[in-house]
């Protein structure tokens, strides 16, 4: 049976970084598959279940896995941090711009939700569709972080954004069904947890 690839996965590019590349000062190519499971976990939370757009990242700023060219663009700054850029077009006929400085990944759904959420609002008043790109690049920077700066996250989405720690082998096996069933290991993490509380109350 084909397995279906989510097209957030299927889009995305990331550079060797660490540990093959000398010149890398974080995380890229191994860290991408985690990083692309929380945004699509956000995508679902804030109600953009089908959107999908092109990420990609890098280790450093030489841009090997061109995130220039990213709708959503991660580059290496500093240990565990990426400058984010947004704004290209998902054809690579328009440059992204720099938008955040110095984002460590452990706040990545902070950065993102009220983008995500702005998008939804505006996707929402549309005729045409617009991808999430040219979204970016419509509204600009300064609507973008007046948005961010005012939004406040409801306690739901607050909550959602906790993590939880599995062992090595577990997460390989969770990934390794996941890939095969074609659904987000959130999903199952969330199922599975929830089937043994309710098989112990
Ligand atoms: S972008 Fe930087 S870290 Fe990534 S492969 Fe190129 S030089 Fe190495």
């Amino acid at each position: 049976m084909e397995t279906a690839i989510d097209p957030l996965v299927r889009y995305s590019m990331a550079c060797p970084a660490l540990p093959t590349c000398g010149l890398a000062v974080t995380e890229s190519e191994r860290a991408m598959p985690g990083i692309l499971d929380r945004i699509r976990a956000l995508l679902d939370r804030v109600g953009l279940e089908q959107e999908h757009f092109v990420t990609r990242m890098t280790g450093c700023p030489n841009g090997c896995a061109r995130p220039y060219l990213a709708e959503l663009g991660f580059v290496g700054q500093s240990p565990s941090s990426y400058q984010i850029w947004l704004g290209a077009d998902p054809h690579q006929t328009r440059l992204a711009q720099p938008y955040l400085d110095n984002l460590h990944i452990d706040n990545l759904e902070a950065a993102l939700e009220p983008l995500f959420v702005y998008f939804k609002q505006e996707k929402q008043e549309r005729v045409e569709p617009e991808s999430f790109g040219d979204f970016c690049d419509r509204v600009g920077f300064d609507a973008l972080r007046r948005f961010a700066a005012a939004y406040q996250p409801t306690p739901a989405k607050v909550r959602g954004k906790y993590r939880v720690g599995v062992r090595d082998e577990v997460y390989d096996r969770l990934k390794k069904h996941a890939t095969e069933k074609g659904v987000h290991m959130s999903e199952i993490s969330s199922k599975a947890i929830e089937a043994y509380l309710n098989s112990i109350e």
